[in-house]
């Protein structure tokens, strides 16, 4: 008697068990650095941006967690909201906490240049407190965008003019050749330095064993004869 109320009521448990895998499959599982995250968009009233605007919203929410993960991002540093806006003003962009404000004209005039986006979002991730360092904070913004997302982007020489303190992709491309040549946790190293505001140019020093101008030699040279 025991046994069949119990065959009952386990084939019962069953029945509830997978008709309701078959109505509601459970949550999708994020990560915890977009638990919570809100992006929303703002064309500050130029409607027809909109369709760009859904695009860089997809974007953000696709490449969060891969940046917040990479740049090893404490949860508690990381804007819970990211807000794109739209505005009639010159240059590119720039971001703030976690608003990346971008040019009206400069959509209009490269809608290609999502990767902009990503740009600007990573330094949302970066969360750094104020630095003197800005070449260092852009070349990561740079390799973040170049190196994991457009190598078709990457400077295909560097010339006579071009230098790792002028940052953006050169210093991208600079950072990306140290990681792989001398040290492969630098970008991360240098990243939590800049968080912590510790940032000094002796980590190229005590990381590599040599300091970043002789790198940068080296750099220049390995380019110069493996053309
Ligand atoms: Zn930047």
């Amino acid at each position: 008697m025991k046994l069949a109320v119990f065959m009952i009521f386990s084939t019962l448990g069953l029945a509830w068990v997978s008709s309701s895998l078959a109505q509601a499959p459970p949550p999708l599982l994020q990560p915890v650095s977009v638990s919570g995250l809100k992006v929303t968009t703002d064309t500050g009233g130029f409607s027809h941006l909109q369709p760009w605007a859904d695009r860089a919203r997809e974007m953000v929410v696709l490449w969060y967690p891969v940046v917040a993960a990479y740049l090893d991002t404490p949860d508690a540093r990381l804007p819970r909201e990211i807000k794109i806006e739209f505005k009639d003003m010159p240059g590119v962009a720039h971001t703030a906490a976690g608003v990346i404000t971008i040019a009206k004209a400069w959509v209009e005039a490269h809608p290609e240049d999502l990767g902009m986006v990503l740009h600007e979002m990573t330094h949302a991730v970066q969360a750094y407190p104020p630095s003197k360092d800005g070449w260092l904070v852009e070349g990561i913004a740079d390799y973040i965008r170049f190196w994991m997302a457009e190598p078709a982007g990457q400077p295909k020489s560097i010339g006579i003019k071009d230098h790792y303190r002028k940052g953006y992709r050169v210093a991208g491309a600079f950072l990306a050749w140290i990681e792989q040549r001398h040290a492969p946790l630098i970008i991360r190293e240098a990243s939590a330095a800049l968080r912590r505001g510790t940032y000094d140019d002796k980590l190229f020093l005590e990381k590599t064993g040599k300091d970043l101008d002789t790198l940068w030699a080296e750099f220049v040279e390995e380019r110069r004869t493996t053309k």
